[in-house]
């Protein structure tokens, strides 16, 4: 005979088990979304003002779940930083692009940019893994540029500053991403080896908007001629927006008004018809 009490208990501590062991951790379901190939690349054109043309491609990673519907990128890459698994994630990331890269027809000096987190940087792989995927699509003549926040440059002093240096030393890119929203110092971008600042969309919105974040902007690409550092400007969506940016000097847009993220045989037909 057992009391209702203990014979309620003993369910509950049944049903959550079950329960527990049901739940996937978030790194498990990144392995496995791996295993199952439910990533993919979505690559978005950058415009060149000055010369009238497309200038590179920004890779963006892309998760679609087995019921059909794309995870948001900004709410998985974070969570994937959060658990430990953005290394991984790029890795294969990588290794995508590689893959499908074999079939790219495209201009030599065109940029690739790659989103790298902090966390990459200070990896023991990080080098190698830079230089594989450049070795891979060496016979294109990519511009490879490494779009890092200021959040991963502030991280860990001088031995990501090394690092950073030794693969520029190779002819790869790198750029700030999302400037102007971190806490990078001005003398740190004097003394960093840097090649391009990607303006943050939210000061190229404000372009057309009356709150006082259009100062802003104004002293961030006077701050990048100064420093002889190409601007990048993020989310430029309307034709105001890019005559406004053209006005002063800003060399490369990416936005929709010039392009979405497309896949990579759509970037390809893209750069065909639009693209020259
Ligand atoms: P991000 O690096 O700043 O990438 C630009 C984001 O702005 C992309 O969002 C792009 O689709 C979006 N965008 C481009 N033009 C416009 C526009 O005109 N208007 C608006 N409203 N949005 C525009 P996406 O693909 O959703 O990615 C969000 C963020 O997720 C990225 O921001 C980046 O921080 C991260 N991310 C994406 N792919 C990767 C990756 O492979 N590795 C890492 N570490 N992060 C990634
Ligand atoms: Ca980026
Ligand atoms: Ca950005
Ligand atoms: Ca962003």
């Amino acid at each position: 005979f057992m009391p209702m009490a203990v014979i309620f208990s003993l369910l509950l501590i049944m049903v959550t088990n079950s329960w527990l062991k049901r739940r996937v951790s978030i790194p498990d379901q990144l392995r496995r979304a791996i295993k199952r190939h439910e990533f993919s690349v979505n690559y978005q054109p950058v415009y060149n003002i000055t010369t009238g043309i497309v200038a590179g491609a920004e890779a963006l990673m892309r998760w679609q779940l087995p019921n059909g519907q794309w995870a948001r990128p900004d709410l998985f890459i974070s969570a994937a930083e959060e658990e430990g698994m953005i290394v991984p994630l790029t890795k294969h990331l990588l290794e995508l692009i590689a893959e499908e890269s074999i079939s790219w027809q495209i201009p030599p000096g065109f940029h690739l940019g790659l989103n790298i987190t902090g966390e990459h940087i200070q990896h023991p792989d990080f080098i190698t893994d830079i230089r594989q995927f450049a070795a891979q699509v060496a016979h294109h003549h990519l511009l490879i540029t490494l779009e890092l926040t200021e959040r991963s440059l502030i991280s860990d002093g001088p031995e990501v500053i090394e690092k950073l240096q030794l693969l520029r030393n190779e002819g790869i890119r790198i750029s700030i991403d999302d400037f102007g929203t971190g806490h990078c110092s001005l003398s740190y971008l004097q003394t960093f080896p840097l090649d391009y600042l990607k303006i943050d969309r939210g000061f190229v919105a404000a372009i057309e908007s009356t709150d006082d974040d259009a100062p802003v902007l104004d002293a961030i690409i006077a701050l990048s001629h100064k420093l002889k550092l190409s601007i990048v400007g993020e989310g430029v969506e309307t034709s105001v927006q890019l005559d406004y940016l053209k006005d002063r000097g800003v060399t490369f847009i990416q936005g929709y008004l010039y392009a979405r993220p497309m896949a990579s045989s759509a970037l390809m037909t893209w750069i065909q018809h639009e693209g020259q």
